[in-house]
């Protein structure tokens, strides 16, 4: 969906949408909508700059970063974002060698806000980093690719400690 701004007054305008999953691709390989994500808010404009406020509710699907099953993650998010135009930003960044996103300012173009690539960006900075379906989960056999939380595999290997997956995970993260 986009927000017209074209005809965008100082008070603004309410702007409601609801995306069915599918409807909406997150560009991530581990997380997608798992239900209707849902955003309300208001666009208003203060000179060039189009501000843009409001609230996403989403459920996301992540896969555990070691046993890989899927995690049904809630998300409730809260974003206000400026938004000046395209041209006005390029040309902020030639005089000035500021840069629009430097300053929290996000770039439009054209008449209109594309409102699914702010929704999309919102959710992934809401998601946390690591997902785990539960502290102590083991994670899979190295050697045949089981599932050790569901028990043993029959591969010889030494028991995991989970203390330890927690360590490789710290160390998946740092590469
Ligand atoms: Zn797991
Ligand atoms: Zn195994």
């Amino acid at each position: 969906m986009r927000i017209d701004v074209e005809n965008l007054a100082e008070a603004g305008r309410a702007f409601e949408h609801a995306y069915e999953p599918g409807a909406l691709e997150l560009d991530s390989e581990s997380a997608s909508l798992s239900r209707e994500a849902r955003v309300a808010g208001r666009a208003s404009r203060r000179g060039e700059e189009i501000r843009v406020k409001g609230k996403i509710e989403a459920g996301i699907e992540v896969a555990c970063d070691r046993c890989l099953a899927p995690i049904a993650v809630p998300l409730e998010v809260e974003f206000e974002t400026a938004f000046i135009p395209q041209e006005r930003a390029a040309a902020a960044e030639e005089n000035v060698e500021l840069h629009a996103e430097d300053m929290g300012l996000a770039a439009f173009e054209g008449d209109a806000i594309d409102l699914d690539e702010l929704v999309r960006e919102q959710i992934l900075l809401a998601l946390p980093n690591r997902h785990l379906c539960r502290e102590e989960c083991r994670g899979l056999c190295p050697t045949c690719g089981a599932d050790l939380n569901a028990g043993g595999c029959g591969c010889e290997h030494k028991e995991t400690d989970p203390r330890w997956a927690a360590l490789a995970d710290l160390k998946k993260e740092k590469e």
